[in-house]
C-alpha cells in the first residue's frame, strides 16, 4: 500500500508543473487523480471540468456528485476504487480533448494504471474509451461489456455527465453500472477477447 502511494506521489510531483501542451498555460492546477493506490477497479474520465480545476481532484463537480451516487446505488465506496482523467488539465469552456492534448497526456494515464495494477478499468465516454481500447470505436458499441486488454480488463461506461445534459441517458447511465455490478459479483470473469474485438 505504502509502496504504491509513495510511487503514485513522487508520479505526481513529476508532472504537477507540466508543460506538454497548451492547456498548461490556462489550468489552474493539474488533477492527477485521487483514491486507493491498491484499488482493482479504476474509472478513467476526460477532463477536469470547472471545480475540478480550482480543487485539484477529479469528480467533484455536478458529474462527480452524480458518479458518487451511482457508486452508492451498486454499493461501491469511493476507498475502494482509483479515479483519474485522460487529461491532467481543464480544457477552457470545458471543450473535447483535442487528439494533440491526449496524446501529450496519455503516458501519464498509463503510468498510473502500471503502479495502481487494477484488474478493471471503467473508461467513462469516449475519449477514454477509445485511449483504453486503442480502438476508434463508439462508447454505445462496446458500453457494458468486458475487453481483455493487456493484463486489465477494461469495461466502457456511459459518461455520467451525459446523464445530466440528456435526461433520456439516465437510465442507460444506470444501466451500465449494474453491469459493473454484476461482472463484479461474477468475480471478473469472461472478458472480449482482442480477437472479437477486431468484428466490433
Ligand atoms: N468529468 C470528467 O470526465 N472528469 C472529471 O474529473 C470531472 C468531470
Ligand atoms: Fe501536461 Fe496533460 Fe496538462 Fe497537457 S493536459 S499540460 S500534457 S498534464
Amino acid at each position: 500500500m505504502a509502496d504504491t502511494q509513495n510511487a503514485l506521489r513522487a508520479f505526481y510531483d513529476e508532472v504537477k508543473d507540466c508543460q506538454k501542451c497548451a492547456l498548461a498555460a490556462s489550468r489552474t492546477q493539474i488533477v492527477f487523480g485521487s483514491g486507493n493506490p491498491e484499488a482493482a477497479i479504476m474509472f478513467v474520465g476526460e477532463a477536469p471540468g470547472y471545480y475540478e480545476d480550482k480543487e485539484g481532484r477529479p469528480f467533484v463537480g455536478a458529474a462527480g456528485k452524480l458518479l458518487d451516487r451511482l457508486l452508492q446505488e451498486i454499493d461501491l465506496q469511493r476507498s475502494e476504487i482509483y479515479i483519474a482523467n485522460v487529461l491532467k488539465c481543464r480544457p477552457p469552456q470545458n471543450r473535447d480533448p483535442l487528439p494533440e492534448e491526449v496524446e501529450a497526456c496519455k503516458p501519464y494515464v498509463f503510468r498510473q494504471i502500471e503502479l495502481i495494477k487494477p484488474r478493471v478499468i471503467c473508461p467513462l465516454g469516449n475519449f477514454a474509451t477509445q485511449l483504453l481500447l486503442e480502438k476508434k470505436v463508439g462508447i454505445t458499441k462496446v458500453r457494458g461489456q468486458a475487453f481483455q486488454v493487456k493484463n486489465y480488463l477494461v469495461f466502457p461506461m456511459l459518461h455520467p455527465a451525459a446523464a445530466l445534459h440528456r435526461e433520456t441517458f439516465q437510465a442507460s447511465v444506470r444501466e451500465d453500472f449494474q453491469k459493473l455490478r454484476a461482472l463484479l459479483d461474477q468475480g471478473i470473469p469472461s472478458a472480449v477477447s482482442r480477437e472479437q474485438m477486431q468484428l466490433l
